[in-house]
């Protein structure tokens, strides 16, 4: 079995359904904790599922995690646990620094004596496969080339510096202790289930609502948009056949600024569900307060992984995005419960210990 950590949240439920749609796949040990990010509806339909076994607990728990490595003879883990959200960290940078870092120690520290003890043939098969992001980069001018593996870290924001720390410490136990690590850097994802205070389905749910659509500042900051099944196909890959100790960035090749991504999505919806009053979405988009340190502009060269592992992403940002404002049109119900709250009474009946 592989032990996926965080897989409640938005990519790594993801990973989690896509990983069990194949009927001959190894099973899931899925230990998240559920903070307001982790939603247990998006796995629903593997209630039945006996291959998929979630356990709700935190990634810094040593002794929880040595557990289950050893009660479910893991043979891979993918760590997509993390606090994410750059405007939380900005308010409340604690969550950051005890999950991304002390959290990731604490788990690389589980993952090291487990592996360690293992027999030859699972010691040298074994992999410790750990998901960060682009931000770790810092950001770039409009002239700079995109990313690629070889740039410096530059962190700006609480949340970027506390990946940035928990990339070093991935790196430094695989030097240090030989662990058989690989790390990924991805550009933003966006897709299924996504949890509505992201730039995408929040201006997706706030322009149905009929509320204002925040831009930050001018709107101009320029991310590169990956639809989050080809990032679960990339880490897959990786998982598979990357190089021990290699990082490899993963891209969708689809920089947008996010004043565009905001008037695609609004011309979408007026096609889709047009307004009664006849006007656009987009009337509805008002200009905010920059965010403190925003980055200007984020671009991932994700040419290593193509050249040496063969993955190319399916789908561009002009087939991923109207696929999910159709999702979020289609499963309001999802978004509904998470903001209801129901959800979370939901949760503490299913699973309070
Ligand atoms: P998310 O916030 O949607 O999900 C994070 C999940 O981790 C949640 O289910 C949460 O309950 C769980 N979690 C948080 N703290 C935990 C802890 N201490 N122990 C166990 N579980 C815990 O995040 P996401 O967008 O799915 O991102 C997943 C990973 O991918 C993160 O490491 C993030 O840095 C990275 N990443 C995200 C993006 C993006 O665009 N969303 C891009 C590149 C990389």
């Amino acid at each position: 079995m592989i032990l996926v950590t965080g897989g409640a949240g938005f990519i790594g439920g993801n990973f989690v359904l896509d990983w069990l749609a194949n009927p001959t796949a190894e099973g899931i040990v899925n230990l998240d904790k559920l903070t307001y990010a982790g939603n247990l509806t998006t796995l629903k339909s593997l209630e039945k599922d006996t291959r998929h076994v979630f356990v709700q607990g935190d990634i810094g728990d040593y002794e929880l995690v040595l557990s289950l490595l050893k009660k479910y003879s893991i043979r891979a883990v993918v760590n997509f646990a993390a606090e994410s959200h750059v405007d939380r960290s900005i308010h409340g940078p604690g969550d950051f620094i005890q999950t991304n870092v002390v959290g990731t120690f604490n788990l690389l520290e589980a993952v090291r004596v487990y592996w360690t003890e293992l027999p030859e043939p699972q010691k040298q098969s074994f992999r410790f496969l750990h998901v960060s992001t682009d931000e770790v980069y810092g950001s770039l001018s409009p002239t700079d080339p995109a990313f690629s593996e070889t740039n410096s870290y530059q962190p700006n924001s609480p949340y970027s510096a506390s990946k940035a720390a928990s990339d070093h410490l991935v790196r430094a136990w695989h030097h240090t202790y030989g662990l058989p690590v690989l790390t990924t850097n991805c550009s933003n994802n966006y897709g299924p289930y996504h949890f509505p205070e992201k730039l995408i389905p929040l201006v997706i749910l706030n322009a149905l609502a009929g509320k204002p659509l925040p831009i930050y500042g001018d709107g101009q900051q320029i991310r590169d948009w990956l639809y989050v099944k080809d990032h679960c196909s990339a880490i897959r890959r990786v998982l598979e056949a990357g190089k021990l100790g290699e990082t490899y960035n993963v891209g969708g090749w689809n920089e947008k600024p996010n004043l565009d991504v905001v008037h695609t999505i609004c011309s979408i919806l007026d096609g889709l569900r047009p307004k009664t009053d006849g006007t656009s979405y987009a009337t509805q988009i008002t200009y905010v307060k920059d965010r403190p340190g925003h980055d200007r502009r984020y671009a991932i060269d994700a040419t290593k992984l193509e050249r040496e592992l063969g993955w190319r992403p399916a789908e561009t940002f002009e087939t991923g995005i109207p696929k999910t404002v159709q999702w979020y049109l289609d499963n309001q119900e999802w978004t509904e419960g998470i903001l209801s709250g129901s959800y979370r009474e939901w949760v503490q009946k299913q699973y309070s210990r």
